[in-house]
This record gives structure tokens, C-alpha cells and sequence, in this order.
């Protein structure tokens, strides 16, 4: 069949079967996914086939989960070749009666907290989005930015059609004629230049849009490139690659037990901006709070007082780029003090930690962190003290230069204090979609970049590389990109000489809805569906979640005619390039029916009591709790001899690393990041209702560090960077460090050709136009926090 007319298919509901042990299947309880106020509405009509047998012999097989821990992965699936069978609920929304009033359920995508949603919409009109209070993870809390769901629906700065560059211009062609070309294109790059020649960049969003986690890595995979890059190593690459060596498997990370703590310790986090992450934790105000309600202590160290240290009860300041040294203070008291608690954990190696900490006292750590000695003391003593205690260590503690030396010290505290895997303490989910045993654990350094020599980790290469991978002459230059959902130019340090690269290129591709900052440069963008056209299983942030939770919603809106899901691209752009170069392709199936395998393969599936499947999850559009995390991380564990590895050599060699570092000069500015909840990473700037009001793009500057350079509160500064300079606005702040200044990454919209109509009138300047990117952390991670700044006058 035509990929095109997959939509028009439905998969058929499986039979209500289920057995609802001890009556606890539904923190909801039943609920049907969507409610017609104005008249009962009844179920749109199934069809096709839906459950394939179901065999062990698929469990290793289901392509899409290895993709997520190994981008080279390739699907291979045991089950026949099949029709593909898609239910979009479409055919019931496009019938006349539908001007009526409808309210759907659906878990917002935008960001890792996965709030519940009640839509209302009059036909396709939306009428409003507010929080889902039956939602019993959520419990009706949203940000704003979930409001402006509509506003992505309704741009008309968003691409409908395929676009073909021509010189200035864009030419809306078809899809085939888009696949053609792609796939000529390649084909004839890969066979002058080889495998490598072709780059592929992977942004945000990928990883919240199953239909791509599922399906990118059918047509990409068959490029079998090893220049492959994604947002990972501009943010969380430290805390897979910790969890990789200590545990065995990358994505087995522990979450702060947030409900349950009595003290929670926050390192470069500000989860009332993020609404969390590496820890998904919608309505995380309250939760915060609630610690301080039920007579517990709330800590955060961060160079800015940020919106979460001002509900804290302690802020601690800490020099950009040395909460290492810190951690390490904490540490070395813990074991001088004889503050550590025993576990009952498989360990080896924790001996060796404590002797090769022994030199970093909290006096040895202090004058480096900016944290005085005793005040790191008391903090490690009240951490043991607390009955149970949680630390958490997230972006501003990834993005530096020692980025993973962060993420193991924090799961060095958490464990010899007793709290990893612990109730209150760090616990790790058992989600319905289980990545952690659907997925090998991982691998790191198996490969190297061509020019820098930089450690690949799960099959991708570190960012900062892609740029000059395709700028240095020589054999295995990138020639071509492909970039899915993603923005580096904004995203990745040094943007301007990514730029630089990529007008160099001979032919780009892009997988996106808008003509960006990166995408300006290709020459044919695809676009996918927007959010609210099709249906959402969250697979990766279930994993993460400080419950364990699941849900599945239908679409909200009809897919308009003509209109590609993206995982329905990816297998169009397959079959292209297949056709041309002559591969055959292997079967595939529809996101939804892998979801209903993994979900039915997984620990609630059907050898469990629950027997979860998709179908069953519709009848919870609220979501459906399993539980709270309890302690499983012995049973987890993937290392070859399934015992935690406390010292891993990587480690230990980072440590002579950070011993050796030169500090920088005391009047040297120190640049960091920060975040908003109206904002979010690159994109989310082009909706009226989010950037409304006062800018907040601008510089934050310490009043003292103004005053001795001269400049008001307010004035046009430059800031230089070894790599660049950009011109913004300053703004006074007591908020800030002295010695730091801080502006938000995301920005920097003014490029000729952007075409986001409301961004560019409110434009601002990006960060990584001043991020370097030579300062990497061991992992090959970018140190986007703690880079060396210079502000004068504009
Ligand atoms: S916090 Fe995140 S998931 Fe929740 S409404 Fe806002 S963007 Fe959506």
C-alpha cells in the first residue's frame, strides 16, 4: 500500500480483557478517550488486524527500543510482512456531527513532565487546552507553554507541505518528488564519497514524539553512517555514560523519590523552569514544597539564585563549571566524618573511591567551588542526618567541563549515604515499556571521530565535532546533513561556525515544521503533522518518571489531507533510497502496533496480572498509575558481573584531570545559561502568548561586576568569547554571582532567511555564538556553563 493512505486505516480495539488486580488498575478509573459534551459520542469503528502473535523470539527484535540506546541499530523484526494498519480516528472526526463540542485527554509532549490535558475542540477548532484534574500524575497542573499547543497548530509560519530550496526561494513540491530527490541526492553523495560522508543530527523532540523513536532509524539506519550526532552531548550525556559505567546500562538512571524525601539536595537544576528533567515530575511546585510541608530541607546550588532556590531553604552559590569540587567536599566529609550508611547493594570499588578522594577535603574543594569549607561540612552532615535524602545533579552540572565526574560523584553521595535504591532516596522505574531490558546497555569510545579524535557513546558522536567534520578536507568529510527536530545552529556550541559549515555542504535535509536557523540551509525540508494530529504513547519519560506511569491518547485533530506523520516520512524517504540503491527493505509496522508489543512483552504485559496492551490503555485517558517507585536496582543491574561498579577507571583518570585544571583568573567573567518556563531550548519563541511582556532574553549581571566595567542597568554590552561576540541587553542582578553572568540558550533569531514572523521581532542573541566548542567534558559532552567571558560596552 501507499504510505500515504495509512491513515485511512484503523487498528481494531482488543477486546476488553483485562483482569484489574486488587481493583488498582486505574488511578482514573475507566474513562473513554473522548467525550462528547453536547451528545454521548460512540467509539469510532474499528478495522484491520491490530495483535500480531505475540512470541518471545519477538522481544529481541523490536528495532525501534534498540534504536533509542543505539542510534546505528537496525530493526529487524521476526513478525511476516504486513499491511500497515493505522488508527488515526480521523474518518469519525470528519463527519458532519463533529461541530459539536468534543473533549479529549491527552498528556502534553512539549517537555519531559507529561502533564494531562482536557482539549476542548469544535471540529477541528480548538477551543481550549487547560490541565487535566482526573490526570492522578499531573493532578490538573500545566505551564503555559501546553496553551500554546494551539498556536503550533495554527502558525502559519508552519510548513504543510514539502519544500524545495530554489536559490532564495522555497517551492512547495510533492512528496514523491521530495523523495526522489533525497534519495538521488544521497545515494550519489554515499557513492562518491562513502557512508560517513552523510552527517545525521537528531534534536529534542525526537525523543518526545514516539512515531520518530520508532521510525527514524529505518531510513537513517540504512544510511549506516558513523557521523552521527543528536542533542544528547549538549545536555544529559554525563548521566547516561555514569549509568553505563557504574550499572551497566545507560538509560538505568535513577530519579529522585521526590515524594518521599525528607531532604533533596539540587545541583545545576531549576526544575520550577524545567518542570524537571532526567526526573519527570509534573506539578513539581507542590511536590517541592511538600518536602518543606512534611518537615524536610530543600537545598539548591546554583551560581544564580534561580526561581527553585528561591523557594529553598537554603541557596548555596557555586562557581560555574566546579560543582565537582563541591561534590567532592561532600564526599570526602561523608567518609572523614564516618557519615556513610551501609547498603545492602552488589559493590565493588568503594574503598578505592574513598582513597582516591582523600585529597579533595571540603578546605581543599573551597577556595575552587566558592562554597566555604564549613558551610560544605554542615551541608554533607545534615544530608546524612536526614532519615531520607535524595541528590540530584542535572543540566548545569552535565553541560561543563567535568560534566560526568558530577553525575558519579552525585551517585557516590546518594550511595554511600545509604539512599540509592532506597524509598525517599534516588529509585529507578519499572515503566509498562521497560528500555532498560529491551535495550543492551550501551557502549563507549568503540569508535572516534575523524578530525578531533572524540569518543563515540551509543553509536553517536559528540556535537561539538559535527562542524568540523564537515569543514576539515579529507577523507570521510561530511558532505550532506540530515536533521530530524532539531535546531544546532541554536543548539550546539560555536553556532556560527556550524553555520559556516553548513553553506558548504552539497545537499541537506530536514525533518521539520519550520525554516529555522539550521534548516534555512537545506535544500529540501519534510513536515511532519503537528502534535495534536497524531496520537502519543511517551515512551522515553515513563522511564524517567517518579512514578511509575503509563498512558496512550488518540489523536486530538484529524491528520489533514495530504498530510505525513513522521514516522510515515521516514518510511516513504526508506523506500526511496532503497529502491535507488538497490537494498531491500525489512518489514516494518505502525508506531502503534510496536507499542502494543512492548507494552504486552513488558513487566505489565501479558503474563501479568494487568495484561496492559494499547488497547487497554484506552480506556485510561487520564493515564494509569502503577505505583510508586520501590527499590529494584540489584535485580536490574547490567554489569557483566551484576554488581555496581563504584570506581570506574574513566573516573579515575578524570580525576588527575580536575586536580591539574588551571583555575580561572578572579576577574575573568564566567558565562552560564538558564531557562524559562515560556521558553523552550530553540523553539516555542514564534507564539504571541509565550513571548508577550517584558523580553527575557536579556544578560544577567552581578551589580558589583557592572559597576567596576562602568555600565547601567539596562545598556546595549557586547560579550566576547574566544569564539565569538554578540551584542545584548544587560540587565542589573542581585540574583546573580558575582564573577557570572547568564544568558538563556535558545535565542538569536535575526538570521537572514528565518522564517518565524513573531521570533524575529523579539529576536534576542544566542548563547552558543559564545560557547566554545573545544571545552568539552570526558564524555565528549559540551561545557556550555563556566565558559570565559569579557563585557564592555556596545
Ligand atoms: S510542564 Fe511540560 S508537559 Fe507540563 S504542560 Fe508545561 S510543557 Fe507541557
Amino acid at each position: 500500500m501507499r504510505i500515504a493512505d495509512a491513515g485511512r486505516h484503523r487498528l481494531q480495539r482488543r477486546p476488553r480483557d483485562l483482569a484489574e488486580p486488587d481493583g488498582a488498575l486505574g488511578g482514573a478509573g475507566l474513562q473513554t478517550g473522548r467525550q462528547r459534551v453536547s451528545r454521548p459520542g460512540k467509539r469510532a469503528a474499528d478495522g484491520g488486524a491490530y495483535r500480531p502473535a505475540l512470541t518471545d523470539a519477538c522481544r529481541p527484535t523490536i528495532g525501534w527500543l534498540n534504536r533509542l540506546a543505539f542510534p546505528g541499530g537496525t530493526f529487524d523484526c521476526c513478525l511476516r510482512p504486513r499491511r500497515l494498519e493505522w488508527r488515526d480516528n480521523n474518518s469519525a472526526m470528519r463527519e458532519p456531527e463533529m461541530s459539536d463540542i468534543s473533549v479529549h485527554h491527552r498528556a502534553c509532549h512539549l517537555c519531559e513532565a507529561i502533564c494531562g490535558l482536557t482539549i476542548q475542540t469544535e471540529g477541528e477548532r480548538i477551543l481550549s487546552i487547560k490541565g487535566d484534574p482526573l490526570d492522578s500524575f499531573s493532578r490538573g497542573h500545566i505551564c503555559p507553554k501546553a496553551v500554546a499547543l494551539q498556536d503550533i497548530q495554527n502558525d502559519p509560519d508552519r510548513l504543510r507541505h514539502p519544500m524545495r530550496r530554489c536559490g532564495d526561494e522555497w517551492q512547495a513540491i510533492s512528496w514523491e518528488e521530495a523523495y526522489e530527490l533525497v534519495a538521488e541526492r544521497l545515494a550519489e553523495i554515499r557513492e562518491r564519497h562513502g557512508s560517513n560522508a552523510v552527517a545525521i543530527y537528531q534534536g529534542n523532540p525526537s525523543v518526545h514524539n514516539y512515531g520518530l523513536t520508532t521510525h527514524s532509524n529505518y531510513f537513517l539506519g540504512l544510511l549506516k553512517t558513523r557521523n552521527r550526532f543528536s542533542a544528547t552531548s549538549v545536555d544529559q550525556l554525563p548521566h547516561h555514560l555514569t549509568s553505563h559505567l557504574m550499572y551497566g546500562h545507560g538509560l538505568l538512571l535513577p530519579v529522585p523519590d521526590i515524594d518521599h524525601t525528607d531532604f533533596m539536595l539540587i545541583l545545576g537544576g531549576n526544575p520550577l523552569a524545567s518542570n524537571g528533567s532526567i526526573m519527570t515530575v509534573p506539578d513539581v511546585e507542590k511536590r517541592l514544597k511538600a518536602i518543606r510541608a512534611r518537615g524536610g530541607k530543600l537545598v539548591v546550588v546554583d551560581p544564580r539564585r534561580s526561581e527553585t532556590a528561591a523557594i529553598a531553604d537554603q541557596h548555596l552559590f557555586v562557581r560555574p563549571g566546579q560543582d565537582a569540587a563541591l561534590l567532592f567536599g561532600l564526599l570526602n566529609t561523608l567518609f572523614e566524618e564516618g557519615l556513610t550508611r551501609a547498603s545492602e547493594l552488589p559493590l565493588d570499588g568503594i574503598e578505592e573511591v574513598r582513597t582516591a578522594i582523600a585529597a579533595f577535603s571540603a578546605e581543599a574543594m573551597s577556595a575552587r567551588c566558592g562554597v566555604p569549607a564549613e558551610q560544605i561540612r554542615q551541608l554533607a552532615r545534615d544530608f546524612a542526618a536526614a532519615d531520607r535524602a535524595v541528590c540530584y545533579g542535572r543540566m548545569g552540572v552535565s553541560t561543563q567541563a567535568f560534566g560526568t565526574l558530577c553525575q558519579w560523584l552525585v551517585q557516590l553521595i546518594n550511595l554511600v549515604t545509604g539512599n540509592l535504591d532506597r524509598v525517599g532516596g534516588a529509585l529507578c522505574t519499572e515503566p509498562a515499556v521497560d528500555l532498560v531490558e529491551t535495550t543492551k546497555g550501551g557502549h563507549f569510545d568503540a569508535w572516534r571521530s575523524r578530525v578531533s579524535q572524540l569518543p563515540e557513546y551509543g553509536g553517536e558522536l559528540p556535537v561539538a565535532a559535527l562542524a568540523e567534520e564537515m569543514l576539515e578536507p579529507g577523507e570521510g568529510q561530511v558532505r550532506a546533513l540530515i536533521t530530524v527536530a532539531g535546531n544546532p545552529v541554536l543548539s550546539t556550541p560555536n553556532g556560527r561556525k556550524l553555520e559556516q559549515a553548513l553553506d558548504g555542504l552539497e545537499f541537506m535535509l530536514s525533518v521539520d515544521f519550520y525554516i529555522n536557523e539550521t534548516t534555512r540551509y537545506a535544500d529540501v525540508i519534510l513536515p511532519p503533522t503537528a502534535p495534536l494530529e497524531h496520537d502519543h504513547y511517551d515512551a522515553t519519560f515513563n522511564l524517567l518518571a517518579v512514578r511509575n506511569v503509563t498512558r496512550f491518547n488518540l489523536p486530538v485533530l484529524p491528520k489533514p489531507e495530504g498530510a505525513l506523520h513522521d514516522w510515515e516520512i521516514f518510511i516513504g524517504l526508506a523506500e526511496a533510497y532503497a529502491g535507488r540503491v538497490g537494498v531491500e527493505l525489512k518489514p516494518t509496522m505502525p508506531p502503534q502496533q510496536m507499542m502494543d508489543l512492548a507494552l504486552r512483552h513488558g513487566p505489565y504485559g501479558d503474563k501479568s496480572e494487568r495484561k496492559l496492551s494499547l488497547a487497554a490503555l484506552e480506556d485510561y485517558p487520564h493515564g494509569l498509575d502503577l505505583g510508586p517507585l520501590k527499590p529494584n536496582l540489584a535485580r536490574r543491574l547490567k554489569t557483566p558481573n551484576k554488581r555496581i561498579q563504584a570506581t570506574p577507571a574513566l573516573m579515575l583518570d578524570d580525576l588527575q584531570r580536575f586536580a591539574a585544571q588551571p583555575q580561572a583568573g578572579a576577574d575573568e567573567l564566567l558565562l552560564i545559561g538558564r531557562r524559562h518556563v515560556r521558553s523552550n531550548n530553540s523553539w516555542m519563541h514564534n507564539y504571541q502568548r509565550l513571548v508577550k511582556g517584558k523580553p527575557r532574553h536579556q544578560l544577567l549581571m552581578h551589580p558589583t561586576d557592572m559597576a567596576a566595567r562602568a555600565l547601567q542597568d539596562g545598556q546595549r554590552v557586547r560579550v566576547h568569547s574566544r569564539v565569538g561576540v554578540v551584542e545584548v541587553e544587560a540587565l542589573a542582578s542581585e540574583e546573580m554571582m558575582p564573577g557570572v553572568v547568564s544568558l538563556p540558550h535558545g535565542w538569536g533569531h535575526a538570521r537572514p532567511g528565518v522564517q518565524l514572523d513573531i521570533a524575529r521581532q523579539q529576536p534576542g542573541a544566542s548563547c552558543n555564538d559564545l560557547t566554545d566548542e573545544r571545552q568539552l567534558d570526558v564524555s565528549g559532552n559540551a561545557a556550555l556553563n563556566g565558559v570565559t567571558v569579557q563585557v564592555s560596552a556596545a
